[in-house]
């Protein structure tokens, strides 16, 4: 499945919106110097302003401390020209992630972590959700793989990846199992799943003999090895799958162009362009 083709025309839809609904503002909080993080941002930034939205770029210290980045969050928060909000993780350890996660403005959350966004998804109507696994539907959907009544491993629990990809799943009507760390038997899952969703961390912990045959398998992991960057999945199991995606240009292009098109929908948020739950339209 090639995220970068499908991420390149969404993108080329949202350059279209962009000009449509007028000035759009994404602003990025990065605090510390993590090398990847650098790189995440830089992306971020230049698929932003290559779809027409300005992009803000703030960066603070690796020292910084909890009340400071939740004073930034809320400048950010009342500042006009701002439509989304994102807090480039993993942040410094001694900065507790959920508590600026709630500070921001849940109608400018385009990470879709704060717990109103989280809790919409629960409830099967999204706001804002997260930009990977919105990324993998649209390319499910794509390649026309059949997600009701589909049995859909996710391997992997985190609040932005795992977790919300079982719940994008299960609204589609498949049937879901959540992996992690303590499952048993981790093959003996795979091995059934006719949708395979990978976002571990760890190359190659998935073996090609634990992929079912003719099944979709999304590889979300991004890890730097001696060889490069390389997904969670071994690239041999493309011969038993009907789909693989490619590590790079499979999820990671997909991220970048979901995030966009959720500022863009947090800007029709805030326009009242669209309804966002509590607020008068
Ligand atoms: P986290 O580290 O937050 O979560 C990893 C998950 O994998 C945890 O739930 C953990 O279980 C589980 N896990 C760890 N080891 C095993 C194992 N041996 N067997 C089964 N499950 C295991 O990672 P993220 O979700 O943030 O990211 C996962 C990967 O995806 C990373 O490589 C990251 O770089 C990449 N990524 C890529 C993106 C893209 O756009 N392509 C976007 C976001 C992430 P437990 O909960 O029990 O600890």
């Amino acid at each position: 499945m090639d995220g970068a083709a499908l991420a390149a025309r969404i993108r080329a839809d949202l350059r279209d919106e962009v000009a449509e609904l007028g000035k759009i503002g994404l602003a990025t909080i990065l605090v510390g110097e993590d090398p990847a993080s650098q790189i995440y941002i830089r992306l971020k930034h230049e698929a932003a302003e290559a779809a027409g939205i300005r992009a803000v770029d703030r960066r603070l210290p690796e020292q910084t401390s909890q009340q400071e980045l939740d004073a930034l969050v809320e400048e950010l928060n009342d500042d006009d020209s701002i439509d989304g909000i994102l807090v480039q993780t993993p942040l410094p350890s001694h900065i507790e992630e959920a508590s600026v996660m709630r500070a921001i403005d849940p109608v400018k959350d385009v990470d879709g972590l704060h717990p109103f966004n989280a809790g919409q998804l629960y409830f099967g109507s999204p706001t804002l959700a997260p930009a990977t696994p919105l990324g993998i539907m649209r390319l499910l959907e794509e390649y026309r793989v059949p997600v009701e009544g589909a049995h859909a491993v996710v391997v992997g629990r985190s609040l932005i990846v795992g977790r919300p990809m079982a719940l994008l799943l299960l609204h589609e009507n498949a049937t879901v199992t959540i992996c992690h760390s303590r499952t048993q038997d981790l093959a003996a899952e795979t091995a059934i799943a006719d949708i395979l969703v990978v976002a571990v961390g760890q190359a190659a912990v998935i073996a090609p003999d634990m992929v079912k045959a003719g099944s979709a398998v999304v590889d979300v992991g991004m890890n730097r090895t001696e060889a490069g960057l390389v997904g969670d999945v071994d690239p041999g199991a493309g011969d038993r799958a009907a789909y693989l995606t490619p590590v790079p240009g499979g999820v990671g292009p997909m991220t970048i162009a979901m995030l966009l098109s959720n500022a863009v929908r947090a800007a029709r948020f805030r326009r009242r362009l669209l309804a966002f739950p509590g607020h008068s339209v």
